[in-house]
């Protein structure tokens, strides 16, 4: 059997030695003669593998004392109303930036509940800039601010943190959260659904400062309150254990690999390789500014789409799996995840050159 290189946008690729060490501890995790599913949350296994996933991805991301990290079910998705919710106090509007699909998503959503004002667009362009700092249009009395620094289906992100004058700034980093070390304490709160650089589909992470807890309004559902969950370590209901259990091998994983310092350089290295083959030669295209370009997320097309098809086929005879392009956006995407081997990303590049000399 081969594991095959997985380009798919979510759920991604795990690091295969994450999931041979899940393997090995499946029916018996460290002499409790149970898997880590069949725990009770509240026993002192789990307890014992919870905390250390939590210390882990503080000691991994840098989190500052003054900021919780919670564990949660629902995805990225949730996050979308559970943010106005929580986070409007006494004020009627938010900030947001519209760079893409997944803030048009935050944005229809956070319209239930406040006035939204969009402070950054670039839909006139199909979404394949960057806004940058000098054409925000920021309101101080805003509740927050809110953007999506990396836009998994349009591959645009964001090559710095936008600065809000104190007005707290949130984040959508499902996408880009672990890709390399951030400044932590320039956030309200980050949040991140975890099948793309976490772990398994089922948990959601929020890390979120301490002073912005206890303020959501009253027709808040328990479950939606940040505060319900900050007081219970995650634990005011079953969580997704599993999930969780997994992603703390996959922090203890990046810790092995030299952490978010040593990551970030092969990251930059994969993206690096995929472009330079992209923009060498006319057969392939970006849509992306170069400022722009992900890391974590690349979209590509061919000249001559009516290859599409002979691409993806052939792509996939030689173990390139999943990289049809999102369906508003077509074309390629290879998603290039902290999981995704350099080899990965080699394959690759070698099957597009080859490719394209095969259609000359
Ligand atoms: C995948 C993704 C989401 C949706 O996450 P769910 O966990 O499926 O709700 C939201 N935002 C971004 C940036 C994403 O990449």
């Amino acid at each position: 059997m081969a594991r095959k290189f997985n380009f798919s946008a979510g759920p991604a690729m795990l690091p295969t030695a994450v999931i041979e060490r899940a393997q090995a501890e499946m029916l018996d995790w460290n002499g409790s003669g149970m898997s880590t599913m069949e725990m009770s949350h509240r026993g002192k296994e789990y307890m014992s593998i919870a905390t250390k996933a939590e210390q882990d991805l503080r000691d991994v991301m840098a989190i500052p004392d003054n900021y919780k990290v919670l564990f949660l079910q629902g995805g990225a998705s949730s996050q979308f109303a559970a943010i106005p919710l929580n986070l409007l106090g006494d004020k009627t509007s938010a900030d947001y930036l519209n760079t893409g699909m997944w803030s048009k998503k935050a944005i229809a959503e956070a319209k239930r509940y406040c006035t939204v004002n969009i402070v950054a667009d670039t839909s006139d362009n199909g979404f394949t800039t960057v806004p940058t700092q000098a054409e925000l249009n920021l309101n101080p009395d805003a509740a927050y601010v809110h953007y999506t620094p990396n836009e998994t289906i349009g591959g645009v992100e964001f090559d710095y943190i936008p600065e809000t004058n104190g007005v707290p700034l949130i984040a959508d980093m499902s996408s880009t959260i672990l890709s390399r070390p951030i400044d932590v304490s320039k956030f309200g709160m980050i949040y991140a659904g975890a099948q793309k650089n976490i772990g398994p589909a089922g948990l959601t992470i929020v890390i979120i400062r301490d002073d912005l807890l206890g303020n959501a309004s009253a027709n808040t559902p328990t479950m939606f309150n940040y505060a319900t969950h900050a007081d219970n370590d995650s634990m005011y209901n079953t969580p997704a254990t599993y999930a969780w259990y997994m992603a703390g091998l996959v922090f203890e994983w990046i810790k092995e690999q030299g952490g978010l310092e040593a990551i970030a350089v092969v990251n930059k290295r994969k993206a690096d390789k995929l472009y330079a083959v992209i923009d060498s030669s006319d057969f392939y295209g970006s849509p992306v500014a170069k400022n722009g370009r992900s890391w974590m997320n690349v979209p590509f097309t061919l000249a001559d789409a009516d290859l599409d098809a002979a691409f993806l086929k052939s792509a996939a005879e030689n173990g390139l799996i999943t990289l049809k392009g999102h369906r508003s956006v077509g074309g390629m995407r290879a998603s290039i995840y902290n999981a995704m081997p350099e080899e990965g990303v080699d394959a690759l590049v070698a099957f597009m050159k080859e490719f394209e000399s095969s259609q000359a």
